[in-house]
Order: C-alpha cells, then structure tokens, then sequence
C-alpha cells in the first residue's frame, strides 16, 4: 500500500522552530490502525539527537516510516502550474493507493517518469518495518509533496509489459 503523505511541517514537531533551507528533517510517518490513513512528525536535527522521534517509544510499532533528507525551501507554486498538474501525477495520485500488484507496478513506473522528467526528486530508499517492502520516498519539485511508492522489484521481462500497459493508459489520457 503506497500512501500520500501531506507536506513537510514548516516548523519542528519537536521544538517548534522553523525549518531553513539545507537544515536536515527527520520525518516519521506513523500509519492509523486500519492502515488507511497516518500522522507525520518532522524533526529537527537537535530534536533528533536528543532523543524526540515524534511518536512515542510504545508506538513505534512496525507501521511506521521514517526517512531523512534535506530540507528545500521553494517558492509558492503558481496557480496557473497548479492548474497544469500533469496528468501523470493524477493517474499516480489515482492508482498509488491501490494494493492490486498491476497498479503497485503502474505506480512503480510512473513515479520513474515523473523523476526522469525531474518533477520528482528520490529523497530515501527504505525498507518497511514488518513486511520488508522496498520502498522509495519522493519529494515533488515543486509542492514539497512526498509520495512513498512501493518497488515492485519485478523482473525486466515484466517491467516491459508494465511499461506497456501505463503507455495504452497515457494514450488514453
Ligand atoms: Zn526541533
């Protein structure tokens, strides 16, 4: 299951000071019971160090992310971008939540195009707690939105066939 996730916090969930540019974020992201939904925590490095994970030791179970990256600040997007979303990022966004393996690889493929095409930086590659599912954190060049996309880990035979498949739905866009 790949979640969108809202934006980094502009201040420490920790100590409540404001990100800058380059300062290093600690993110965790605990999921709800049902696994539906979850709560982000963003951490400042000094945070961090003595000892504030966001969620308390008791939740930290195996439905929780955490990964680590620098912080971007970036200038507001433009409505008329906003408006522009590309229709990649909106089949994403639609197929991202699904747990059938056909959308899990779709997903897969079409968060590589949108980084080939630099709409998406890799902020972490990590490792779900419990499942062992490979998973990549992307950051959205221009919103700062994070997406956590399953690695399908699939063989080139069947990429292929994946690659296929999200080019007949791009058509059909
Ligand atoms: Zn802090």
């Amino acid at each position: 299951m790949d979640w969108e996730i809202e934006k980094r916090h502009k201040e420490c969930d920790g100590c409540g000071k404001s990100f800058n540019d380059g300062d290093i974020c600690h993110t965790v992201f605990k999921l709800s019971e049902d696994e539906e939904a979850g709560e982000r925590f963003d951490i400042c490095s000094l945070c961090w160090e003595n000892g504030h994970h966001g969620p308390s030791q008791e939740e930290m179970g195996k439905s929780i992310l955490y990964w680590k990256g620098l912080v971007k600040i970036r200038a507001p997007e433009k409505k008329e971008e906003v408006i522009k979303k590309s229709s990649i990022e909106q089949l994403l966004k639609k197929f991202m939540s699904s747990a059938d393996p056909m959308r899990i690889n779709v997903s897969y493929i079409l968060a590589l195009i949108l980084e080939r095409k630099k709409f998406f930086l890799v902020i972490d590659n990590i490792v779900e707690k419990g499942t062992g599912k490979k998973l990549i954190v992307y950051e959205h060049a221009k919103t700062g939105e994070n997406f956590v996309i399953q690695d399908p880990e699939v063989t080139s035979d069947k990429i292929t066939e994946v690659q296929e498949h999200v080019r007949e739905l791009l058509d059909n866009i």
